[in-house]
């Protein structure tokens, strides 16, 4: 029907006031074959890539404006211009000697530098977000060349034919072909959170507004419940959402919590340094009882301001949460909100789901019983190979246990699940697993999807919802159009609760109590050992329901079937390291007590007499009394989407800090309440991934602990090199504030040697830092808690104490070489300062273990990072070019051996620490010092 030369339509208006067959008319589409590759290749050329052109979020100049608005940095610049004018008025006296404005000009590099190192960092930290979810793109499922296939939401043309269901972001706007139930949220594009009820037949006005046009779906908006079938009007920015140009998918650039930590600590090192400033200059007035000192004072506050300012600090902390997402992604979670990297390491409770994330999510089903029979089914996979076993003799055909038949009829109509195979011959399935194996049992009766498509069609549908925990279709007999069945499959209790008859034989018979409480017992004894059970039911209609008659009552009981979802290997043992290192593991589960207990049990996330709270039980419940109850319970079954948010809040009110996984559309909010709100990267809806702040690719509990870890690890780096950066800075503005108060002619260290330490020799140890290797007892001690500041466990005090130590040290040294080598005094502190730093960057590596007891070779970025720095040091003492610009003078060999020694000491200190630590203390530190 298409033919290749036809020109193609341009998008419009008014497709809403246009019947549904005039649009597939126009779009040269058919609803039951949809585009062929051909044509498909050739709309792509036309209408471009169905994307979204990106125009949210803060622009680049925005991000640029922003990095010069940090206050340290305002304060260099203030450094600069005052170093600038006193270089201006020395030039005009004819006093001045080295280079002018040297100071100045090494300053304002540095402060533009620093500004675009940010800019760089964070317009690639975007990047990077961006492209991890461009990872987790939507996938379509289309109808093309006559078979349905999943495709990525960029690569639909106008005219493909899409289908909805439950839990799916549209990604493109289409008009309504057929549909059942559907109910779209159309929030992102309306504002009005209230879900839409979709219909097909409608006569509009070409006027109609947006959120009334009820035969079309819009890119962008939620599917809350039912399914659908539209063909493609408009892609890309053609889209509704697209012309009013609002990026839903735009970055999120949330500050991490540190990144406010750090303005913060910002603020309170230029406070403290103006009032140093201040004591240090009143000090030498008192001193000096007029102005005479007054240019080696302004001189010495310059050097104190440059010198407070970790200039180092913002890069390495931005590489530091980039590398932590990069390691997350290699491990299979996938970092959507850059604090997730940082707040992993404090989870102390993980809330998973059972199906799929504990467990495979391959079902295969075990046993089909009935009130007459019970077979057992053998086979493995999808593949509709297996046999059927009555007690230990295998059966031929299954049409002679009537019910059992019936079971698997209302399995396969009952289901909107495909069953195929690959080119390989390999069996496979599109959709739910559990509906899959449903499938594949039928198929081993020797029953298919396309037989039973001949005989039945289905004329409406009540969609499985993990509210409703059950599925309804009704069927018509394609021979006699007013025969009509309804099929129901769902949670075996409350099919029952909906059965007044029940099936035995050809005929069905009234139920009575002796036969459900026998259903029951049977049900109980299939989930006591693990399986997934589910009840089917049917019944005969004489006319299609209206909408709310209730259809789903009056029912016949057809039987059970019991599918075994095997535990992942992994993931006891996961669980085991999540108990070492602190961590609880809850199963929140929309399954059966008794299943849910099994499976618990085997994984050790609960024992056999552990409580298993149900959904029913917590309903009738207070959040007050579930609150006292959380502490106790590990498994949760029979829950739907709103209880695990009120789970999540009582075990937040109990100070626990919550990962929580979730993969349908009604598990947002739960998602956005947990501090970590995982989805799933293959199961998951998109709707669960829009509200996640990670997604695990493999869908695996293990990776959730794996990603746990490395938040630890990410978290252990950042308060090593700040220990290591901070410490450094109190130690300099000590040593400079000293030197007029001890009446020493002038600064030690110039504005541009400060620099230099802060970027250079204390900023590449620190990056080396940032990789440092996990510690082997990274999982084996509690999580941080989340509240704490990142100064606390004695991280502020030992800032403090070793700012000090490093202080008197090259206090003692100034001081002496003042007297003794007056004229390489300065170049001596600012050599001993460095190299200083050196050994308490191979210190600073473990609070507990001697640097002497580590393996130099683990962290070889440390290594290279320390010998480089030295022997750029050293550099910039002997290099005739290097000595000039950075004012520095020739050491003798004897003046440098001196300062290797001075230096060596801060590397003994801190050594010493640890080992009284070790040898007095042990008992009272363990516990405030788990790295
Ligand atoms: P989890 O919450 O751990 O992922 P789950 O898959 O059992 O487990 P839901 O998807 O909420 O949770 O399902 C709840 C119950 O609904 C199941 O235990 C089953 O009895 C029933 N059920 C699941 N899938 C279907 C389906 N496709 N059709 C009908 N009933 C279903």
């Amino acid at each position: 029907m298409i033919s290749p030369n036809s020109s193609l339509p341009n998008p419009h208006q008014s497709w809403h006031s246009h019947p549904v067959a005039d649009t597939l008319n126009t779009l040269q589409s058919d609803p039951t074959k949809g585009l062929t590759s051909a044509e498909i290749e050739r709309r792509r050329l036309h209408y471009g890539s169905n994307e979204l052109v990106e125009t949210a979020g803060r622009s680049r100049w925005d991000i640029l404006v922003d990095q010069f608005s940090n206050v340290m940095l305002l304060m260099l610049i203030a450094v600069a211009i005052i170093s600038g004018v006193l270089d201006f008025i020395s030039l005009q006296d004819g006093t001045s000697e080295g280079l002018p404005f040297k100071d100045t000009i090494a300053i304002l590099a540095i402060v533009v530098l620093n500004g675009l190192l940010g800019y760089i960092q964070e317009v690639r930290a975007e990047a990077a977000l961006a492209s991890l979810k461009q990872m987790s793109s939507p996938q379509v499922r289309v109808i093309r060349n006559g078979q349905t296939q999943e495709v990525e939401a960029h690569e639909l043309v106008p005219g493909d034919i899409f289908l909805m269901e439950a839990g799916v972001q549209l990604a493109a706007d289409g008009q309504l072909i057929e549909m059942s139930n559907l109910q779209i949220r159309e929030a992102a594009l309306t504002g009005e959170s209230t879900a839409v009820n979709k219909q097909v037949v409608l006569d509009l006005d070409e006027n109609t507004p947006l959120g009334d046009r009820l035969n079309m779906v819009f890119g962008g908006t939620e599917v809350v419940q039912g399914r659908g079938k539209a063909i493609v009007i408009a892609t890309g920015m053609d889209t509704e959402l697209g012309k009013i140009a609002t990026l839903i998918q735009g970055v999120e650039n949330e500050p991490t919590p540190l990144q406010k930590r750090m303005t913060q600590l910002g603020n309170v090192l230029v406070t403290s340094s103006l009032v140093l400033v201040a004591l240090v200059v009143g000090f030498g007035f008192i001193q000096a009882g007029n102005f005479s000192r007054l240019q080696e004072l302004v001189e010495v506050s310059l050097s104190m301001a440059v010198a407070v300012v970790p200039e180092g600090l913002p890069a390495v902390i931005t590489v530091t949460l980039a590398i932590g997402t990069q390691r997350m992604v290699k491990r299979h979670a996938l970092i959507r909100k850059l604090p997730a990297v940082e707040t992993l390491g404090s989870v102390n409770t993980i809330c998973s789901d059972k199906t799929g994330t504990l467990t495979q999510n391959k079902m295969v089903v075990q046993m089909v019983q009935t009130l007459g029979n019970q077979l057992r089914v053998t086979g493995e996979g999808y593949s509709p190979d297996g046999k059927f076993f009555a007690q230990e003799a295998q059966v031929v055909a299954t049409k002679a246990y009537s019910e059992i038949q019936g079971v698997l009829v209302a399995g396969v109509l009952c289901n909107d699940a495909l069953l195929q195979q690959d080119e390989a011959g390999n069996w496979g399935i599109l959709g739910d697993p559990t509906e899959g194996a449903l499938l594949t049992l039928a198929g081993k009766a020797g029953l298919f999807q396309s037989q039973l498509d001949e005989v039945f069609e289905r004329v409406d549908e009540i969609p499985f919802s993990s509210e409703r925990k059950r599925m309804s279709v009704i069927c018509c007999d394609r021979k006699k159009t007013d025969a009509y069945t309804l099929f129901c499959k769902g949670s075996p209790e409350l099919i029952l609760n909906c059965c007044d008859y029940y099936q035995f034989g050809d005929h069905a018979h009234r139920i009575t109590a002796k036969e459900r409480d026998e259903v029951l017992r049977m049900n109980a004894e299939m989930a006591s050992q693990g399986l997934r059970v589910l009840g089917f039911g049917y019944r005969f209609l004489d006319h299609l329901p209206a909408e709310g008659e209730g259809a789903e009552q009056g029912m016949v009981w057809l039987g059970l079937v019991g599918m075994l979802d095997a535990p992942r290997p992994e993931v006891a043992e996961a669980v085991r390291r999540c108990k070492a290192a602190g961590i609880r593991t809850i199963m929140i589960t929309g399954d059966h007590q008794l299943t849910a207990s099994a499976i618990a049990q085997r994984l050790g996330i609960a024992e056999a007499n552990s409580h298993v709270l149900t959904g029913q039980t917590l309903e009738a419940m207070s959040q007050a009394d579930l609150e006292l109850e959380v502490e106790a319970v590990s498994v949760y079954a029979r829950v739907s989407p709103e209880h695990k948010l009120r789970i999540v809040k009582a075990l937040q009110k109990r100070g626990k800090f919550i990962a929580m996984t979730g993969d349908g559309v009604n598990d947002a909010p739960a998602l956005k309440q947990a501090d970590i709100g995982i989805a799933m990267g293959i199961t998951g809806t998109d709707v669960s991934k829009e509200a996640s702040d990670m997604i695990l690719l493999d869908d695996n509990f293990a990776t959730i602990v794996a990603a746990t870890e490395e938040g630890r690890v990410v978290y252990t780096n950042i308060r090593r090199f700040i220990k290591y950066i901070l410490g450094s800075n109190v130690g300099e503005v000590i040593t400079i504030a000293a030197a007029p108060i001890l009446g020493l002619s002038s600064v030690p260290l110039t504005p541009l040697q400060i620099l230099w330490m802060n970027l250079v020799t204390d900023g590449l140890p620190a990056l080396a830092l940032a990789v440092e290797p996990a510690e082997p007892n990274v999982m084996q001690r509690p999580p941080f808690h989340p509240n704490e500041s990142i100064f606390a466990r004695g991280l502020g005090s030992y800032i403090v104490r070793i700012g000090i130590v490093f202080a008197i040290f090259s206090i003692v040294l100034m001081v002496w070489a003042y007297e003794n080598h007056p004229d390489s005094w300065r170049t001596m502190v600012f050599t001993t300062l460095c190299l200083a730093q050196m050994g308490h960057a191979l210190a600073a590596r473990s609070y507990t273990q001697l640097t002497i007891e580590m393996n130099p070779f683990s962290n070889v970025a440390l290594l290279a990072a320390v010998i480089g720095t030295t022997a750029l040091q050293l550099m910039l003492v002997y290099v005739p070019v290097l000595r000039n610009f950075f004012g520095t003078s020739v050491l003798t060999q004897e003046e440098l051996l001196i300062c290797f020694g001075f230096s060596s000491l801060m590397l003994l200190w801190v050594e010493g620490e640890k080992l009284f630590v070790r040898f007095f203390m042990q008992r009272r530190m363990r516990p405030m010092r788990p790295e």
